[in-house]
């Protein structure tokens, strides 16, 4: 069976087993994983047909979920279901102001829109939906996802004691492209490594903050994707790189220097750039998160993607024992 199927499968066997709660969510706004791999008509519901890719998401998803299958063991009860939800540019608008109320975001977002919120290093989990199951209206918060795994304020309860056992993921679908200032299949790349990701945290032992580059690198190689003949400009290609290279978090800092450091790039382009950099130091910037790349005597001169190979096949054979900790290599 193909591993496209199987997901299928696996995702429709969990939304049956959470019928009211997929009942819950608001009609119009919602598409499940398994129809915005299959569904033609889904991005078109959740308001990306303009741009999303949607053979290229499903190729995506696809090897991301063959390299979680292919591990040895069983299928993880942890399995997620995940749904889409169209975002509504007032709701977010209005969100953005409250938040700006506070110094330190307004500092950091004068520059930004709303749904920049959104973008991978900022976002923040809500286990909590808007709407009620009653009126069949539930939506993601504003300029949040929604896990069913996060910590649970009281507020937030009622969600999880439907869900039991069940672990549910739900992702924004918004004008990503003009957010990130790239173009669709770039976007679409950007929107497929969120989830891979994600699905790699349900799936694999839990990660200790200092292991999370690999991880994150971990499941990038996963979703093998090659990079494009073509950009449109230097920015597109970092963007891309970001999202698709494994060894990014070694190469990427001397590219955002060198895009930074030419011409004149307008506020929104700069507020993305470091935002990238920020990123990038999170990722392998403090000692001892490069600790965890450091590489056994007899590979130094070997090339950064030929040991950054070597790590992660030694953490996947290892059956990812070390994964909650410093990674052992001599
Ligand atoms: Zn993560």
């Amino acid at each position: 069976m193909s591993a496209c199927i199987r997901l299928l499968e696996t995702q429709r066997s969990l939304e049956r087993r959470c019928t009211d709660f997929c009942d819950s969510l608001h009609p119009e706004r919602t598409v499940q994983l398994a129809d915005l791999v299959s569904d033609p008509a889904a991005p078109q519901k959740l308001g990306i047909d303009h741009w999303f890719d949607q053979n290229l998401f499903r190729r995506r998803i696809r090897s991301g979920w063959q390299f979680l299958t292919g591990l040895p063991g069983e299928l993880p009860r942890k399995v997620p279901l995940v749904f889409y939800q169209r975002t509504d540019p007032e709701e977010d608008r209005l969100e953005f102001a409250r938040r700006f109320e506070f110094r330190n975001f307004r500092r950091r977002f004068a520059s930004a829109p709303a749904e920049a919120s959104y973008l991978m290093p900022f976002t923040n989990f809500s286990a909590g939906l808007a709407g009620t199951k009653e009126d069949r209206d539930r939506r993601i918060m504003p300029l949040m996802k929604f896990s069913s795994r996060v910590s649970l304020t009281s507020a937030d309860a009622r969600c999880a004691e439907e869900l039991q056992d069940t672990c549910v993921f739900g992702y924004p679908a918004y004008d990503l492209p003009t957010v990130l200032g790239v173009s669709g299949s770039v976007a679409t790349d950007y929107m497929a490594r969120e989830i891979v990701h994600d699905l790699g945290h349900a799936w694999l032992p839990p990660v200790v903050h200092d292991a999370e580059p690999i991880h994150d690198a971990i499941m990038v190689r996963a979703m093998k994707a090659s990079p494009l003949r073509t950009y449109r400009d230097d920015w597109e290609r970092i963007v891309h790189l970001e999202c698709t290279s494994p060894i990014f978090f070694a190469t990427g800092m001397p590219l955002l220097e060198s895009y930074m450091s030419q011409g004149q790039h307008d506020d929104h382009a700069l507020f993305l750039a470091e935002m990238l950099v920020e990123h990038l130091r999170k990722t392998a910037g403090p000692k001892q998160r490069l600790a965890l790349w450091t590489l056994p005597q007899q590979q130094v001169g070997r090339s950064v993607e030929h040991r950054v190979n070597l790590i992660m096949d030694t953490v996947i054979e290892r059956g990812f024992a070390r994964y909650g900790n410093q990674v052992e290599l001599h």
